[in-house]
């Protein structure tokens, strides 16, 4: 919601902000068309890669902190209209789950919003439990929503 561009490249830079933290890729920005039945506008997406010294969970921590503090996001309908939502994809080859945190994201291999702007800056990265490089899961999946670079 609000100004896209604007509200992505806020997060960008708080996130390049984090303690230990840099940024070394970041995807273009795409127009997505929401998946799920929940009526609203179209999304904006990107993904970024970056370094840190910070683990998974105080990774996220950071991240709903940025979502709640700079973003002001409440969470009113879930699937619905957000002013900002930043999810962990992948930590390395790390697999994970636990309460409240599962790596890599349980629906990665299933969002071409996802999986378009992931193959752009590392599409030869390997999903640890699937055993497939980006680009071969975006290739796999069946056609979908549509994400446009804008
Ligand atoms: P979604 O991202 O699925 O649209 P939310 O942003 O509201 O929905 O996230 C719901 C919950 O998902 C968060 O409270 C968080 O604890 C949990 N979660 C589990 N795994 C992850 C992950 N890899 N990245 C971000 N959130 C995650
Ligand atoms: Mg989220």
């Amino acid at each position: 919601m609000g100004d896209r561009d604007l509200n992505l490249l806020r997060a960008v830079a708080e996130i390049g902000r984090l303690p230990g933290t840099r940024i070394t890729a970041l995807s273009g920005f795409y127009d997505t068309e929401p998946v799920g039945d929940v009526p609203q506008s179209t999304f904006l997406n990107a993904v970024l890669r970056l370094e840190t010294s910070l683990s998974p969970r105080q990774l996220l921590a950071e991240f709903q902190r940025i979502e709640t503090a700079v973003f002001r996001r409440t969470r009113d309908v879930p699937w619905g209209p957000r002013t900002m939502d930043l999810d962990i994809l992948l930590y390395g080859g790390l697999v994970l789950e636990e309460e409240g945190l599962v790596i890599p994201h349980p629906r990665l291999h299933q969002r071409r919003f996802v999986l378009v702007p992931l193959a752009e800056i590392a599409p030869e990265v390997v999903h640890p439990l699937l055993s497939r490089r980006a680009d071969e899961l975006l290739n796999d999946l069946p056609a979908g929503e549509r994400v446009t670079k804008v």
